[in-house]
């Protein structure tokens, strides 16, 4: 028998992105299944892997296709039926009770977070991504002296209404960098030559771990002045990515110094450091962690995945989260294989004796909702 309330209890999806509003083309929507720059190798396509193969098995039926539906005539339908209808139906089946959305990444070709919620019918709240706010204060023509109150200040304003904060530091600099609070005059240093290089390339993209360390520690402030949790982002990613070095357990130095402010950490997607991100949910107080969109990538193992990704993690300190960026099918499919998966799980070690099904409700409740309402504010 299925854990009922594995099926059905509506989930908190603590990261996620918006979607797009885009009528998609076959490449255009392809695009956004992968984390790679680069087209697939001549004559395959993207629905020849995992992720592809489970948008056609099971997002197929919700666009009135069959099950297994061609690639080719799953985005035909798509075109057909249009955007909106497409991303109202796929968002209202992944039946979410809310969204928490980091609003960080390529916010001008999607949705808001208030629209993608409204898409899903359900309420959704923001998280204000750290790195984006550096950026948009540096591009704003204020001095390198003048810089750090200036971004205190708009990250400050942005975080007004905000569930929490979050971090691409393993992204832009590794996490194996020092982990104090930088100087002013090292953060007034490093903006002055960011500026100068900025203003030749024509790009204001943050990477000198000076600047974002600070951006870190005013953020980690703010989380500690109001009771937020701060989200970092966690090895697998795009190519931007150095993935040795995102190992999370680099980072034991802030983390530790996040947990003596009672600042909760939440690692997102953790994939391949799923047993790091347990290890640190177990030993450090403040630590959360979730598995992410990995489940979608690894689609027909995202059973064994998930299995992975509960070995020895508190599940006190598990969160749901699809990380779903521009498609509604990620929304959907992360929800989907994520309840799956986890009522087999559940009922595996009911089974064989480790649990009652009334213990699994319980876990179930856990990780669903109550450990995201535990430390996001309001949600
Ligand atoms: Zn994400």
């Amino acid at each position: 028998m299925p854990i009922e309330s594995a099926l059905t209890l509506p989930l908190i999806d603590h990261h996620c992105h918006g979607i797009s509003p885009a009528e998609l083309d076959l490449k255009q929507f392809q695009a956004l299944f992968s984390e790679s720059y680069r087209p697939p190798p001549p004559g395959t396509n993207e629905f020849q892997k995992p992720l592809g193969l489970a948008i056609r098995a099971f997002c197929a039926p919700l666009l009135d296709l069959e099950p297994h539906a061609a690639g080719e005539a799953y985005v035909e339908r798509r075109l057909k039926l249009g955007a909106a209808e497409v991303n109202r139906r796929l968002m209202q089946a992944a039946r979410l009770d809310c969204l928490i959305v980091d609003t960080g990444h390529r916010s001008n070709a999607i949705h808001t977070f208030e629209e993608t919620g409204g898409l899903a019918g359900r309420p959704a709240h923001e998280v204000v991504r750290i790195e984006a706010i550096l950026e948009e204060v540096a591009a704003s023509g204020v001095s390198a002296e003048n810089f750090a109150k200036a971004f205190a200040d708009r990250l400050a304003e942005r975080t007004a209404k905000a569930v929490g904060l979050k971090s691409i530091v393993a992204y832009r600099s590794t996490f194996a960098i020092p982990q104090t609070a930088p100087e002013t005059s090292e953060v007034v240093t490093a903006v002055g030559a960011w500026m100068k290089a900025a203003a030749a390339a024509g790009r204001f993209r943050v990477s000198d771990p000076t600047i974002i360390r600070h951006g870190l520690w005013v953020g980690a402030e703010i989380c500690r002045a109001k009771k937020l949790p701060l989200q970092l982002h966690v090895g697998f990613g795009d190519p931007d990515i150095y993935m040795h070095a995102c190992d999370p357990t680099h980072f034991t130095d802030f983390i530790a110094a996040m947990e003596k402010w009672d600042v909760p950490i939440t690692l997102l997607h953790n994939w391949p450091f799923l047993k790091e991100a347990q290890w640190m949910s177990e030993v450090f107080a403040n630590v959360y962690y979730d598995a992410g969109v990995i489940l979608n990538y690894g689609a027909a193992e995202s059973e064994r995945i998930l299995r992975e990704a509960l070995q020895v993690g508190k599940f006190q300190k598990f969160l749901f989260s699809t990380d779903a960026f521009g498609l509604a099918e990620l929304y959907y499919l992360g929800a989907f294989l994520f309840r799956r998966a986890f009522a087999s799980i559940l009922d595996d070690w009911i089974a064989d004796g480790f649990m009652t099904a009334r213990d699994a409700d319980e876990i179930v409740r856990l990780v669903a909702q109550e450990n995201a309402r535990r430390i996001y504010p309001g949600v």
